[in-house]
């Protein structure tokens, strides 16, 4: 078994190709750090023209599916050991209540990326008329379904151009699923002409400009096309038809660095100066501090015991 999981890991990084830039879509990279987690060639780069960072090596069509469908469950561990599965839970209910907080009660929903379910069902509980949620992995799909008797309500897609409603949702919610999409910013625009014109758009990403020296090497994976920070998802939002409202960051929060942004349809006033994104050097100085490669906790000593027990 693990012998064919490292040949498959094998495989899809003989299949890695060049990128562009997934922001500005700009072929401009500076490079940072050469390998992923999982020893895949992947060239983790910080874009010169736009300031995001992103892999400048990844996956396309093919390899990608091949990936999500063969490899991702198996090395996510999904679904997760049903001990493992009130983490989950609980982290749903303290986003329904965190974000409710800020935008009040909606009446309907679509979680993209729906992941087990969860989100949906705390929604669910909470008197939402409409929820529907995009999961195109089987096995979370699967949990979604048949444990939380979401079925009706959870689809097993992606969302693509031509992803359809039937209701226009208040909230748009996307828990870690836009650092893993290979064109975010078409994916911002459908969502701007799915969700209703006065509703809200809540996003969680790793925000990399944070400290993460507990995730370390773990941060950099394949599966993660674009690493944000507050000002390269602002700037991608606002191209795409948002402007962000509220910014919030917890301390002991879900995920190390954990950037949560509430946006909404429309234009703020332009700053009179724009912001220069951080500068490439200072980039890569704060990541290669964060990245611990030889750390027996989190580096590539404990990837590889880990992929030898999978
Ligand atoms: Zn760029």
């Amino acid at each position: 078994m693990a012998f064919s999981l490292l040949n498959q890991l094998r495989q899809i990084n003989r299949h890695l190709v060049e990128l562009p830039c997934p922001g500005c879509d700009q072929d401009d990279p500076h490079l940072i750090w050469r390998y992923d987690r999982y020893f895949l060639r992947v060239n983790l780069s910080a874009c010169r023209h736009c300031g995001l960072v992103y892999l400048a090596r990844g996956m396309k069509d093919d390899t990608q599916a091949r990936f999500y469908g063969q490899l991702y469950p198996r090395l996510m561990r999904q679904p997760p050991a049903t001990k493992a599965m009130w983490n989950y839970k609980l982290i749903a209910g303290y986003r329904f209540s965190e974000i409710s907080a800020v935008v009040g009660q909606c009446q309907s929903v679509m979680d993209v990326g729906a992941g087990l379910g969860f989100f949906l069902a705390a929604c669910r509980a909470h008197n939402y008329d409409s929820y529907i949620g995009l999961e195109p992995g089987g096995p979370q799909y699967d949990h979604a379904v048949q444990v939380l008797g979401l079925g009706g309500h959870v689809r097993p897609e992606k969302l693509d151009e031509e992803t359809q409603l039937p209701f226009a949702p208040q909230l748009v919610t996307l828990f870690h699923v836009l650092e893993h999409i290979q064109e975010p910013g078409k994916a911002l625009a459908r969502i701007a002409k799915l969700m209703d014109p006065k509703g809200w758009l809540v996003i969680e990403v790793p925000d990399i400009e944070a400290d993460w020296h507990e995730l370390g090497l773990l941060q950099v994976h394949v599966s993660h096309r674009s690493y944000f920070s507050q000002q390269t998802l602002e700037k991608l939002l606002n191209a795409n038809g948002f402007y962000v409202q509220h910014w919030s960051r917890e301390a002991y929060g879900i995920y190390e660095g954990n950037l949560r942004a509430y946006a909404r349809l429309g234009e703020t006033a332009k700053p009179e100066v724009a912001p220069l994104p951080t500068p490439v050097h200072d980039l890569q100085a704060h990541i290669l501090k964060q990245i611990r490669p030889l750390s027996l906790r989190n580096g590539y000593p404990r990837m590889a015991w880990r992929l030898a027990r999978l």
